[in-house]
């Protein structure tokens, strides 16, 4: 059996509410607002809402929480949702905060008639002025003395485009003396005359976030609204807007944000990385951006094992990037299949081989009980890899080096005889003889070789570029560096390997399909790939060769 996993915060409130009958079921719901593609922060916040529900029996809802017109696009919610298919999770609702602006507006009116809320003609300095400080209560200015009906007149004639831009806010009417910024008078509704990628041009004012978003939960029946802790000093608000509408009580709760090293994880400086040409797209395989990871070649099941190992903290941490490749790595390690590829090819002849081609059966998996095996060429003439060969052999070399013997892969023991050289000296061939009797699975040579050494045949050798990806930065903490966070982007960060020798079966590599290029990693196609020209990503290393590093050091 499995050791028990103890339950996390959140696990804990959910099942006493369940027992205690607070809830019958519970009603999550993941709210992006679609300005952005998803980051693997958004993955951690989605693994939790669809995690919780799943695990209890409830639902999710997908909210976009479009309210900011000027920002979002339709591109966008579109991406959102293949991100949360592709991660494996079905949403019980499709919703758009911009589908509740009739509602949000009754309930900023509802708030009008209480005296709670009123029409503020001041700029948004002076409102900023009048607020005060943390340590310094903040004070009212005339325009809170307006009559019921005079707000009710002004906020309609907002509605109705009566004024411009930032000419006149709604304001809650709480407490200018409160410890906590937020509850002195915070802003409802703001004009904005612009297009919405759903309403049009039928509004010209538009929510804030804190009325948005609260009661957009209330609107759905949200149990458990669950957000980052930036949002803890929000939470007052939540709880008041409730209480004050006597709408239905959904209640936040916040987490810690995944941070992770050498990477950014705001929308907003991603997008910065794509404006400015410093990554080629939103999926470029780079980017901690999850449509970036899939093309890269990571899976949805290593992603979601890799939320699960983090956990939910409730203090800011910083995740090391490592471990989410280890989590990928792991599970390619289980599905993909293994593949011959020679990145930097020397050419090895087999002089006693006549010139016939033999197919090798080759395993595709030794991982996978259930393996596959595969048809591979091989002839007279192959290439293996020029750093696998070396004249004068370091003490246990257990490559090839002359006089030296190793095994190929799946095939044969072969011998180095002789190493040919251009006129400039450099070796341009290697003339060896093969063992017939030491086939691979039927080796009768009793010979034993330390090296195994993967090749391809000259002849029957497909053709790709192999694109190899490191950090996108070279600082840990990006985010608390000094100074722009563009000054620690990774100069080497992409390398292109424009040819490498292939199997020949990877003519026909296909999409969903994942392979580990034998000692070199993990790598898949790349949707660059044409009829002319295979691109290949590495996904990943078969080794953390940065955690190698840094014992060196
Ligand atoms: P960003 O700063 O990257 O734009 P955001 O919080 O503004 O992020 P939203 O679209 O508002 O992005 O987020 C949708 C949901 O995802 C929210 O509930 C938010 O709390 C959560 N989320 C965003 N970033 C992270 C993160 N790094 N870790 C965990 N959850 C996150
Ligand atoms: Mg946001």
């Amino acid at each position: 059996m499995s050791e028990e996993k103890s339950l996390n915060f959140l696990e804990e409130i959910i099942e006493d509410d369940l027992k205690n009958g607070k809830y019958k079921s519970i009603l999550t719901r993941f709210p992006p607002e679609p300005n952005g593609y998803l980051h693997i922060g958004h993955a951690k916040s989605i693994c939790l809402n669809f995690g919780l529900s799943k695990k209890y029996g409830g639902k999710t809802n997908l909210r976009f929480d479009d309210t900011n017109p000027v920002t979002e696009e339709t591109e966008y919610v579109d991406s959102i949702k293949e991100d949360v298919k592709w991660l494996g999770f079905e949403w019980a609702n499709e919703l758009y905060a911009s589908d509740y602006f009739e509602q949000l507006y009754n309930l900023a009116v509802r708030l009008i008639e209480k005296g709670l809320a009123y029409v503020d003609d001041s700029s948004a300095e002076e409102i900023a002025k009048q607020k005060g400080t943390p340590t310094q209560p903040g004070a009212r200015n005339e325009f809170s003395n307006r009559s019921i009906e005079e707000n009710l007149k002004l906020f309609l004639d907002m509605r109705l485009g009566k004024y411009r831009d930032g000419e006149k806010v709604l304001r809650a009417k709480i407490d200018m003396a409160s410890n906590n910024m937020h509850l002195r008078d915070p802003l409802l509704y703001r004009i904005k005359h612009a297009h919405h990628h759903r309403t049009g041009d039928t509004w010209c004012i538009y929510p804030m976030y804190d009325f948005a978003h609260g009661q957009s939960d209330s609107i759905e029946n949200i149990t458990h609204s669950i957000c980052t802790l930036e949002f803890i000093p929000h939470r007052p608000l939540y709880d008041w807007f409730i209480e004050q509408l006597g709408i239905f009580p959904s209640h936040q709760y916040e987490f810690a944000r995944l941070n992770m090293t050498y990477t950014v994880m705001s929308k907003r400086k991603l997008l910065q990385l794509v404006n400015e040409g410093h990554v080629k797209t939103w999926d470029d395989p780079r980017m901690p951006a999850i449509a970036a990871m899939r093309r890269r070649g990571y899976t949805a099941e290593a992603i979601r094992e890799f939320c699960d190992k983090i956990g939910v903290a409730k203090r800011e941490n910083l995740i090391d990037l490592s471990l989410l490749e280890f989590c990928v790595r792991e599970h390619l390690n289980k599905i993909a299949l293994r593949r011959m590829v020679v990145f930097d090819p020397l050419k090895v002849v087999i002089t006693n081989y006549t010139d016939m081609t033999e197919l090798l059966k080759i395993e595709d998996n030794p991982e996978d009980e259930n393996t596959t095996y595969r048809e591979v060429a091989f002839s007279s003439g192959i290439y293996i890899e020029r750093e696998d060969f070396m004249e004068i052999p370091p003490k246990k070399f257990f490559r090839l080096f002359p006089g030296g013997m190793v095994r190929l892969k799946g095939a044969y023991i072969i011998k180095c005889d002789e190493v040919v050289k251009d006129d400039a000296g450099n070796i341009t061939e290697l003339r060896c003889s093969y063992i017939p009797e030491s086939k691979s699975g039927s080796d009768t040579s009793g010979i034993h070789v330390k090296g195994t050494l993967h090749w391809v045949s000259v002849k029957h050798a497909a053709t790709a570029e192999v694109r190899l990806y490191d950090r996108l930065f070279t600082e840990e903490n990006v985010a608390d560096a000094e100074g722009d966070f563009k000054n620690y982007i990774n100069p080497h960060s992409l390398q292109i390997v424009e040819t490498v020798y292939m199997e020949p079966c990877l003519h026909e590599a296909k999409f969903d399909e994942r392979y580990q290029f034998i000692r070199k990693g993990y790598f898949c196609l790349d949707k660059d790939s044409s009829e002319e020209k295979i691109v290949f990503n590495r996904t990943v290393g078969l080794k953390d060769t940065w955690a190698k590093e840094a014992k060196k050091s």
